[in-house]
């Protein structure tokens, strides 16, 4: 899958809109980004893991952990694609970490997957999970990298994308100085979810 399929994907399942936008934290941006609409056709899914895993599979994982929510899907299709285990990560007062009898083990190679990558951070988190079990993080993918492509880990990083989609204080948003008006994303039916 190349970059311009995927962007066409997003586009054609709403997962990635264009035009001018009024986030939930208050912020303004020309694009508004949702995975979970690609990934909520099955297939799309698939063929998205089956690319990342092509990808990361020289990195030999054993296993692949994700961060719930977002990364749950895309990290169980790279998992079948590679044909390894897909576990997850949770949060637990705050704090996140393996639950419902998940296991690491110390000679896991261990591959961290999320649908997006904005600073990094969650990506650490989940890397710092895997090391506290002693293994061995081999990487870290992505359906989209929005980090400019440098989200900051000290392991080997593939996305599928990278998507720049900046974000302005309301006062000082270039679209609205330019006399547009910013909508919330979904208010009104920009594309249709209903992807072939
Ligand atoms: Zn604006």
């Amino acid at each position: 899958m190349t970059r311009d399929e995927l962007l066409d994907l997003y586009r054609r399942s709403g997962a990635l809109l264009e035009g001018h936008f009024r986030l939930t934290s208050g912020l303004h941006s020309p694009g508004y980004l949702q995975c979970a609409l690609v990934l909520q056709h099955p297939q799309h899914a698939e063929a998205l893991g089956r690319a990342l895993a092509e990808r990361t599979r020289g990195w030999r994982p054993t296993v692949v952990l994700s961060p719930a929510l977002g990364g749950v899907v895309i990290g169980h299709e790279v998992a079948r694609a590679l044909g390894v285990r897909a576990i997850f990560a949770e949060r637990q007062d705050g704090a996140l970490m393996l639950r419902r009898g998940f296991m690491i083990g110390e000679t896991d190679r261990v591959l961290v997957v999320e649908d997006v990558v904005t600073t990094g951070g969650s990506t650490r988190e989940t890397m710092e999970v895997a090391r506290a079990a002693g293994a061995l993080v081999v990487g870290a993918g992505a359906i989209i990298d929005r980090s400019g492509g440098n989200p900051g880990l000290d392991v080997p990083f593939h996305a599928l994308a990278t998507i720049a989609l900046p974000t302005y204080q309301p006062d000082a948003c270039p679209l609205c100085a330019a006399g547009s008006q910013a909508i919330k994303p979904g208010s009104r039916t920009v594309s249709a979810n209903a992807a072939p």
